[in-house]
């Protein structure tokens, strides 16, 4: 029988399915994610809606893809920023930078580092943000990410913009633009131009604050100049929002000096745009300009039908935007003559100010207590650093030496191994030559050489040890008919055979030689005369029983024996001539016997 519940899994199965091919896979979640992240351009609501979906998406089909997961959560963290909602921006992006801790790719990491930054900082963590952008620009430069380190400069110079380290903001955009110029990156360019004219901006306003009038105009001119560059690139890049902020920023620059007609232009192209993508706060910062034109041109009606319009437009909780808008009311106000209205709204931004100032006051505590403890991380951070590159440069040294050692070890092995088989090769060649030098071509025994060093042992033993020896000299009956008659051939069959009877009749210790042509030397150590003669009579013996067979006939050959004792004190040229004379003897007597040379002499 079926199981019900199989049916059922098989059942979800089929209804699953179809649902999870909808879910990308891996390889295309980072493009996703960049597409989302672009739309906070055009419609950062809709990025936050996507994101979210894609992201619910995976965790339904329980996908797990961490670098993909990591981009689309800063994506989405980008679209929350850009609409204001920054705690939410800040959670998103502290997942990110979860998954960002432990990501393979250095230049995707770092870049959500750089995303998390810039929502630190506006979220007013300033600590947080350049610990990120140091981190990512780090990050960027190690992996030779030359448009990312650029993103992290630009970054690092906002940061000091925002904190009025005016000197290091301009360096570090200085240094980004010039990253994004090498990168050819036109939306970096034109971005980077834009932070340039919002620093020379500020220090126009510090200029002429200290009144310097000439070196403010310096600073609005060069404001201009970096946003009319920013805003030619816009265009190329069909960038309504980057056209909107640069238009915007050319007309605040246009109004203090003195060219306010045209100001209105940039600024009603700037308000235009804002309008149609919807952006809000852009629409405010642009109505500000606005009226701000209307004061110079004396028209506070306008500015202030604008600055109502803005009012009506600010968040309640942005008391940024606020007070920015009750500021510019106050002036307003001055210049129509109500001073009642410049009063009352002056009040309401003193303590818009005193609440700010509050805020900030707590802030700053806590942001110093986050100093405090960034600064001993970053100690902590620096000491363990040096002391890894310290380990890792022992580490180095080791391994250097440890190459050194085995590479001298093996060289050495192998002039070992050269030199050891150069020696066994001439062992071997010197064995077979001394082998050769000592041995008869023709019968394999001993020849002449070898039994002189033999015989010479043999007498010192005699003398020195007192060991007895006794030579046998053989020597084959008329030799010299068998080569003539049957021929050199059978001859040298001859000597074989009896070189071989020979070598079964003696022990391992005795040596038998080829003296002559055909004459045999044997020296048997430890054996006295009588023995030499035991073992001469056996080999006549043996002859006798086992001729040689030549063409199948049996070769009738006798040898004659003589036989001699080493004597102390005898040299080896008497004994040899003790053996020859008594086997001449033995010729003389008839041949085919064993004489002794104590016969002989006695
Ligand atoms: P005797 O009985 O008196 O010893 O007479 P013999 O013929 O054996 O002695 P002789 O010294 O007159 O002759 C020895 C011969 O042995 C002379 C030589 O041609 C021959 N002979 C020497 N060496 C060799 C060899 O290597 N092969 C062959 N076939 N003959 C050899
Ligand atoms: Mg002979
Ligand atoms: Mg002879």
């Amino acid at each position: 029988m079926f199981d019900i519940r199989v049916l059922l899994a098989l059942a979800a199965l089929v209804v699953f399915l179809p649902a999870r091919s909808e879910v990308p896979d891996c390889g295309s979640l980072a493009e996703r994610a960049e597409s989302i992240r672009a739309m906070r351009d055009r419609d950062p609501a809709a990025g936050v809606e996507q994101g979210r979906d894609l992201i619910e998406q995976l965790d339904a089909a329980s996908v797990s893809c961490p670098s993909g997961r990591m981009l689309l959560h800063a994506a989405v963290a980008s679209n929350l920023h850009i609409l204001g909602r920054n705690p939410e921006a800040v959670e998103v992006i502290g997942e990110a930078l979860e998954l960002a801790d432990g990501a393979d790719d250095p230049v995707e990491a770092a870049a959500v580092r750089r995303t998390a930054g810039v929502i630190f900082w506006e979220a007013g963590v300033h600590d947080r943000a350049l610990e990120h952008y140091l981190a990512a620009l780090e990050a960027s430069q190690a992996a030779g990410d030359v448009e990312g380190a650029a993103r992290a400069a630009g970054n690092i110079g906002n940061l000091h913009n925002s904190l009025g380290n005016w000197e290091e903001a301009r360096r570090y955009h200085l240094e980004a633009l010039e990253g994004f110029e090498r990168a050819g990156w036109q939306e970096g360019i034109a971005g980077t131009l834009v932070n340039l004219g919002a620093l020379s901006a500020r220090m126009a306003e510090q200029y002429q604050r200290a009144g310097d009038t000439e070196q403010a105009r310096a600073e609005h001119e060069a404001n201009l100049d970096y946003n009319r560059r920013a805003l030619a690139i816009f265009e190329e890049l069909d960038n309504p929002r980057g056209i909107a902020y640069a238009a915007d920023n050319i007309a605040r620059a246009l109004i203090p000096l003195g060219r306010v007609e045209e100001a209105l232009t940039f600024q009603r192209r700037s308000m235009g745009l804002r309008r149609e993508v919807g952006d809000t706060a852009g629409v405010i910062q642009s109505l500000l300009t606005g009226a701000d034109a209307m004061l110079v041109m004396d028209r506070p009606d306008d500015a202030s039908a604008m600055l109502a319009e803005a009012e009506s437009m600010v968040a309640p909780d942005n008391r940024n935007l606020k007070r920015q808008v009750l500021s510019k009311q106050v002036e307003g106000h001055e210049a129509s003559g109500d001073f009642e209205s410049a009063y009352r709204l002056l009040r309401e931004l003193m303590s818009l100010n005193d609440a700010q100032a509050a805020e900030d006051l707590a802030a700053r505590v806590e942001q110093l207590e986050q100093s405090f403890q960034a600064g001993q991380l970053q100690q902590e951070l620096a000491l363990q650093r040096a002391r890894a590159e310290l380990s890792e440069q022992r580490a180095r040294r080791q391994r250097l030496i440890s190459t050194a050692s085995i590479v001298s070890v093996l060289l050495l092995l192998l002039v070992l191994g050269l030199l050891y088989s150069r020696y066994r090769l001439g062992r071997r060649v010197s064995r077979t030559l001394d082998h050769a030098a000592r041995t008869d071509s023709l019968t394999g025994l001993s020849n002449r050489r070898d039994m002189t060093e033999k015989i010479d042992r043999a007498i010192l033993r005699r003398n020195e040890d007192n060991e007895p020896a006794s030579l046998i000299m053989a020597d084959i009956d008329s030799f010299k008919r068998i080569n003539d008659t049957l021929g050199h051939q059978v001859g040298d069959q001859v000597l074989l055979h009896v070189a071989e009877l020979i070598r079964k009749q003696v022990r391992g210790v005795d040596v038998t030689a080829r003296w002559g042509g055909e004459e045999f030397l044997i020296l048997l150590p430890g054996t006295r005369e009588s023995g030499a003669r035991c073992v001469s009579e056996k080999m006549q013996r043996l002859l006798a029983d086992s001729p040689p067979r030549i063409n199948g006939r049996a070769l009738a050959l006798t040898l004659t024996f003589g036989v001699t004792e080493i004597e102390p004190g005898a040299s080896f040229n008497e004994l040899i001539k003790r053996a020859d004379d008594a086997m001449y003897a033995g010729k003389a007597r008839g041949k085919n016997r064993v004489v002794s040379f104590d016969e002989v002499a006695g």
